[in-house]
Parts: C-alpha cells; structure tokens; sequence
C-alpha cells in the first residue's frame, strides 16, 4: 500500500539487478564474467518479493516502474526474461506500478525481441551505447557499431518505447573529441533521457590489465567533471535530460573496492552541477564591475553553487581580486543571479 501522506508525484524505480549469466561478450571494462557465479539471477519470487517490500515507500501518485539493470537483459534465455517480466504483470494489473524498464545493448534488439517485450508492460529500454565512434567501441572490445546503436533506437521509439541511451566517456583509445562526438550522435538519435558513465577501471577486466601496463590512463577526476559539465550543457540545449552522471558507490558493479582507478566520486552528479555553477557564475562575474557583489542564490542550490568546501566561492575571490564577493540565500529566488553595489545584507556568508 502506498503512503497517502504525501500528493507530491517523483519518478520512482524499482531496481532488480540481472547479472547476465553467460553473455559471450567481453567488453573491456566490464568484470560480469568475474561476478557471474557469485550474484545469481533473480527468480519470479524474488522479484515479487522486492516488489513488494519497495511499494510501501512509495507515495501516492508516484510514477513507479520496475528497472531491469545490470547485464543485458535481451541477451538472457527468453524463458527467463519472461519469467522475471511475468514476476511484474500482477502489480501492473493492479495499477501498483506503471511500468517496465530495461537496459540491453544495442545488438541485443530487433523487432522479434520488442513485439515479444510490448506485451509484458515493458515501457522504456536504454541501450548502453557507450560511445559511437566505431574505432572505440572495438577498442574496447564491445562488439558492436555505432550503427547498431542508430538501428535499435530507431527501433526503439517506432515501437513506442521511450528510449534511454548511456555512454562511457573515457574509454580505451577515446579523446575528448570523440566523446563530443558521440554526444553530438546521441543527441541526433533523439533519446527520452541519457545516462553519463565515465569510464572506472574495475578490477578483473581488460582494461585494468591496459591499466597495470601502462597502455591505458583513465580520466582524472576533474576531467570527467569537466567534460561531463559540457555533455549536460549540449544535451539540455536539446531538451534531453541527463537523469545520471557517474556509478554510485552502492552499485553492484563498484561493490567492495572494485574500482582499480578512474574518476570515482561518491557524489560525482553533485560535482559536475557545481562545476557548471562555477562556469555560469564566473561569466556573470566578469561582466559586473569591481566592488560589492552578491552572488543571489535559492536557499535548495546553497550547497552546489559554493561548491564543497567553499571550493567555489574561493576560486571567484581568486579570479575576481577586485570584487568583494559574497553569497546571499534568497527564498524567494529561483534561479542564482550576480548583484552590485550592495552592502549589509544580513543572511549573507
Ligand atoms: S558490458 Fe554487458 S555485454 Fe559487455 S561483457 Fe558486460 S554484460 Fe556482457
């Protein structure tokens, strides 16, 4: 039962991790091989189990699916992907839930799989694109093309679907160019939303051995910020919404000190909507004069515009020697705005 508490509508998922016992494939930075065995794939139970006890979180009029995550759902026997989706349907029938995602690769769909998917209640597939530049898709051992990436979405959304689609900057053998470019692909592929994965070095992969012999350098830290700040900018130009940036230390992929290097961060999304404060406010910065200045902000972005630690704030008292910065909470603002030529302001720090 859901609480009825609360009317405020969230989207809200329901994550089953599928691991994908047996996949043929080897992608570089992928350790399911190494996990398959230790995490099995979940039964019909299971998955009504979790169900079951994730609903009573939920609030009334939340929009709640069930997310199939993990390996490539699509490629897993079909008995089973109708066994765990059939898991689903009476709470779909209920009108407990409203949907089905899933997430599979781009080779992993033709039109026999959606024909098979529609009727489960299956509402969104994302693909892991990870890059569409060919060279670096087999590079890193994927498997497949960029037009494999194109053909599936096309797919996708001619079956009515809504459509996600991930990529991995940072690859073996990509260049800030070429992830530009696969965003600029992407984008032309019109997706319901993206995911932003930079690449992490996990442990019992091909790419940590690229690592360990010097053949492979992840990005830094402020590195995948920086290029993850202009992906978001390009695909909000789009109206695209970037719904994650970066694997959250609880994912099963990242479990117990997996990530050999790369630019793990525990709040990396936090990161990135502050750098791109940091950007937008330092031009607004530069086209006030010297003196007072107040950075206005809504009381909700207090903590991602000055950034941890102050890291922000410091950085424009650097920059901009001749202003007297400071920050002012507004809860009446909605956006942050640059002021001058104001002094005293009580809430100001
Ligand atoms: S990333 Fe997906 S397709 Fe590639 S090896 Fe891992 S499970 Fe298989």
């Amino acid at each position: 039962m859901r609480c009825p508490n609360c009317i405020m509508m969230r989207n809200k998922n329901i994550p089953i991790f599928v691991p994908h016992a047996g996949c043929p494939n080897d992608c570089a930075f992928c350790n399911q091989r190494r996990i398959t065995g230790v995490m099995d794939v979940p039964s019909p139970d299971d998955v009504a189990r979790l169900i079951r006890d994730s609903l009573p979180h939920m609030r009334e009029g939340d929009h709640v699916e069930v997310a199939f995550f993990g390996g490539s759902f699509t490629g897993i026997p079909r008995n089973t992907q109708a066994a765990l989706l059939g898991a689903v349907r009476p709470f779909l029938r209920a009108g407990q839930l409203d949907g089905i995602r899933l997430s599979t690769r781009p080779d992993y769909i033709d039109v026999d799989i959606l024909d098979f998917l529609a009727p489960f209640g299956v509402t969104t597939i994302e693909l892991g694109a990870q890059s569409m530049c060919d060279e670096v898709l087999f590079a890193n051992r994927r498997g497949h093309t960029a037009a494999d990436t194109a053909r599936a979405s096309r797919l996708i959304r001619a079956h009515g679907f809504s459509l996600g689609l991930q990529m991995m900057p940072g690859l073996y053998q990509d260049t800030a160019a070429r992830t530009l470019a696969t965003a600029e692909a992407l984008i032309a592929l019109a997706p319901d939303f993206v995911r932003i994965y930079p690449t992490l070095v996990l442990k019992d992969t091909y790419l940590a051995d690229l690592y360990e012999t010097g053949r492979y350098t992840p990005l830094s830290l402020e590195e995948a910020v920086a290029q993850c700040v202009t992906l978001k900018r390009m695909f909000a130009a789009h109206n695209i919404p970037v719904i994650r940036m970066g694997l959250m230390a609880s994912d099963a992929i990242c479990a117990d000190g997996d990530v050999l290097a790369g630019p793990f961060h525990p709040a990396f999304g936090e990161l990135v909507e502050s750098a791109a404060y940091f950007e937008e406010i330092a031009a607004q910065l530069a086209d006030v004069p010297d003196g007072e200045v107040e950075i206005v902000v809504p009381p909700h972005l207090v903590s991602k515009v000055v950034g941890n630690r102050r890291r922000n704030l410091y950085a424009w008292q650097r920059q901009f020697p001749g202003k007297r910065i400071r920050i002012r909470q507004d809860a009446a603002a909605s956006a942050c705005r640059v002021e001058t030529g104001i002094v005293g302001s009580k809430q100001c720090f």
